[in-house]
């Protein structure tokens, strides 16, 4: 009797260890082969960040010499659209006579949709389908309050996440050793997947697991302990920052929250792991998908409470978003995270928070067209987090900023960036003032040949104001 064939479909979980729908498809005798569907041109028409599709390129070339270790061949489907795949994954299933095609979950609506419509596809052929919660601790569904609904409050959900862990408390799955290969032809791996220049600096953030693995405990190891103190403050040098800079890695299942976790417990002889702030942020990252999953508007875009969206009057000022986008609004801290999310496609979240409130309460520019920049732009554009804190900043998410919260960029310099030094990295016209003069508003950076504040922060702060409140 030949051995079953089983088709594990990769999309953002690109890596051997911790993955579920690929340690179910090893567990047995089954021959298993790995298959990447490549859509350029929906991804293109969405705005995907290149960044982040470079990343997802250079990580999925760095599982090769795993990959054929283990001899597990690779298919590349490369197709028109979204909506090909599951007559091509059918099809591809059918030719090596595969009985199965195992994934893990996607939780954005359209992501959903699309494997609910290979599911249909696969199984009308007579092939089964089985999906994992690899993105994720706990799986959506799984936090609810007493009454067996989901949170809309952070706190509630973080400390009934904590309590429910126990139950979802596995050890980190190693690489599977499958048993049994066939032999079927690995497709080469397209350079540029036709798609516009996939460039990011990949000195900033290395591929293969050995190099994520080593940020990772690097951190554990020297930073976490400092985190509380330090994350708040964006750092030139990425070594000296005090937060992870894995949500790349995360975003495209590089790495996953598990071995997160897992490398936080083992470093900590804290038996107050639990409470740690950095494992805070990873809970955050968790309620953002539980509420896309309970909430199918918030995948379509819509505020998570209307009724604060409903008495705010955005702006339609392109002058304004161009501003903002191109990084020359005239204030320093704004002007200099926007300039290096250009140039990296990294941001800090500090100044995420700051340029969100910015554009949102300062310019009063609609929260989606903010979150869209940020997601052509963003290395770790995410769907699910980014439209989180897009709605956090605007005030119309779940858990939000409250509207009367509208962050004073000067004020945020001064205390986020005391010496200047960021600012002064960023915007180098800056640099002959002394630090003082760097954040001063308005006038001193018009001196130096910066653009003149394109807002008054008192007036617009005032607007904002009369209009939330109107
Ligand atoms: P660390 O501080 O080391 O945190 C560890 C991990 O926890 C992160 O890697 C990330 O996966 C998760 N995390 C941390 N903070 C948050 C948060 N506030 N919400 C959800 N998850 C969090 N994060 C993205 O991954 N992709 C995005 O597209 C994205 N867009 C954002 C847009 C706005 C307007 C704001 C305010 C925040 C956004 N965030 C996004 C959340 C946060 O800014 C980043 O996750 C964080 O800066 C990543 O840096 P780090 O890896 O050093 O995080």
């Amino acid at each position: 009797m030949t051995a079953p064939v089983r088709l594990v479909w990769l999309r953002n979980d690109l890596r051997l260890t911790d993955n579920p729908a690929l340690a179910h498809a090893c567990r047995d005798e089954a021959s298993v082969v790995l298959v990447v569907t490549l859509t350029p041109e929906t991804w293109e028409a969405h705005g995907e960040s290149a960044a982040r599709m470079g990343l997802w390129r250079d990580q999925l070339e760095s599982l090769q010499s795993e990959r054929e270790r283990l001899r597990l061949p690779l298919k590349v489907l490369r197709l028109k659209r979204f909506d090909d795949c599951p007559k091509a994954l059918t099809e591809l299933a059918r030719t090596l006579n595969a009985t199965e095609i195992c994934f893990n979950y996607e939780y954005p609506l359209n992501e959903r949709q699309r494997d609910g419509a290979v599911c249909a596809e696969a199984e009308k052929a007579g092939i089964a389908t089985r999906a994992f919660h690899g993105e994720l601790i706990i799986p959506p569904g799984q936090v609810l309050t007493g009454q067996g609904g989901p949170f809309k409050v952070y706190t509630p959900f973080s400390n009934a996440w904590r309590k429910r862990l126990i139950d979802f408390d596995q050890p980190v799955l190693a690489v599977p050793q499958p048993r049994h290969h066939r032999a079927c032809e690995s497709d080469p791996i397209p350079e540029d997947l036709d798609y516009t220049a996939l460039s990011y600096r990949n000195d900033l953030w290395p591929v293969g697991e050995e190099a994520i693995s080593e940020r990772l405990n690097r951190f554990v190891r020297e930073r976490v302990q400092d985190y509380a103190k330090k994350r708040d403050f964006p750092r030139t040098d990425p070594d000296a920052e005090g937060t992870s800079r894995l949500s790349p890695y995360l975003t495209i299942g590089a790495l996953s929250p598990r071995q997160c976790m897992a490398a936080l417990r083992a470093q900590c002889d804290d038996p107050d792991w639990l409470n740690s702030s950095w494992l805070n942020e990873l809970i955050w990252r968790e309620f953002y998908r539980h509420l896309l999953v309970a909430f199918p508007g918030l995948s379509r875009l819509e505020p998570f409470r209307p009724e604060v969206e409903a008495r705010i009057s955005w702006l339609g000022e392109d002058a304004a978003f161009d501003a903002w986008c191109r990084g020359e609004t005239g204030f320093p801290i704004v002007d200099a995270a926007m300039k290096q999310l250009l140039e990296t496609g990294w941001m800090h979240n500090r100044l995420r928070m700051v340029v969100a409130s910015y554009l949102t309460k300062l310019l009063r520019v609609d929260w989606r067209r903010g979150a869209d920049f940020f997601m052509r732009h963003l290395i770790d554009a995410d769907f699910a987090s980014n439209l989180g804190g897009w709605q956090w900043s605007s005030s119309v998410g779940a858990d939000a900023a409250p509207y009367f919260r509208i962050f004073n960029p000067q004020t945020q310099g001064e205390k986020f960036d005391p010496e200047g030094t960021f600012v002064a990295h960023w915007l180098p016209e800056l640099r002959a003032l002394t630090p003082h003069k760097r954040r001063q508003q308005p006038g001193a950076g018009a001196q130096a040949g910066r653009p003149e504040p394109i807002i008054d922060y008192r007036q617009a702060r005032q607007a904002a104001l009369n209009d939330y409140q109107s």
